[in-house]
């Protein structure tokens, strides 16, 4: 695992839980939206934890932890993040993972395998390839957005707790767009407002929408 930052606890990253959380290294998404492109683009990476100094801090700390949360950049292409994550398990701790959905195979796995107790995945935009291609950098093709698809059942079929959520921006979402994303994922679908002090992609010119438009948007 390369794991590019930690934080040793956290009340609001799993509700209801006292976690730590884990960013892992490397994306394979180039969201121009993106507030952490110190852990999505090479020329940008910086040093990587030693796992031995995270498993010091969670062996000592796990009783006074319910849980650990992996984010990223994306952690599932990591290919040992199923070893990670049982080596935190046995620990006694509860597991919420976010993703971008394009390995369904590995979350297929994960749940199979009660490695993970919640998941949070990104949902981009509609679930039509050109607008999420393009909402994603132009980074994915065809085969990889059927996967994105493909993980959306799996998580809806699964009996782990989850939700989707958007980044929204006021000039890539409409508020027509949003209102047929949260009627397709009801009440496991979350919006949280695009963030621009830092980005990936300042060429976009992207907006947030106003503290009032995103309250109306929140709600309807
Ligand atoms: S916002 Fe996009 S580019 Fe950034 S970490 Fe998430 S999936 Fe990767």
């Amino acid at each position: 695992m390369k794991i590019a930052g930690f934080k040793k606890q956290s009340l609001i990253d799993y509700s209801g839980n006292i976690s730590s959380v884990i960013f892992t290294q490397g994306c394979n998404f180039r969201c121009g939206y993106c507030h952490n492109p110190d852990l999505v683009l090479p020329e940008r990476f910086g040093d990587t934890y030693d796992e031995n100094i995270i498993f010091d801090y969670l062996s000592k700390y796990n009783k006074l932890l319910d849980a650990v949360c992996i984010t990223g950049g994306e952690p599932t292409i990591h290919k040992d993040l199923p070893n990670f994550i049982i080596k935190i398990k046995e620990l006694g701790l509860k597991i919420k993972l976010d993703s971008n959905g394009t390995n369904p195979e590995m979350l297929k796995y994960l749940f199979e395998n009660n490695l993970v107790d919640f998941v949070a995945m990104d949902i981009k935009h509609l679930l039509e390839f050109d607008i999420y291609n393009q909402t994603v950098g132009n980074w994915i093709n065809k085969g990889e957005f059927s996967k994105i698809l493909n993980s959306i059942n799996i998580i809806k079929n699964s009996r782990i707790d989850y939700e989707f959520r958007t980044t929204i921006a006021k000039n890539l979402h409409s508020k027509e767009q949003i209102r047929t994303l949260r009627k397709k994922f009801g009440t496991h679908y979350q919006i949280q407002n695009f963030n621009p002090e830092i980005v990936l992609n300042t060429n976009l010119n992207l907006e947030p929408f106003s503290e009032s438009e995103y309250k109306e948007l929140f709600y309807f």
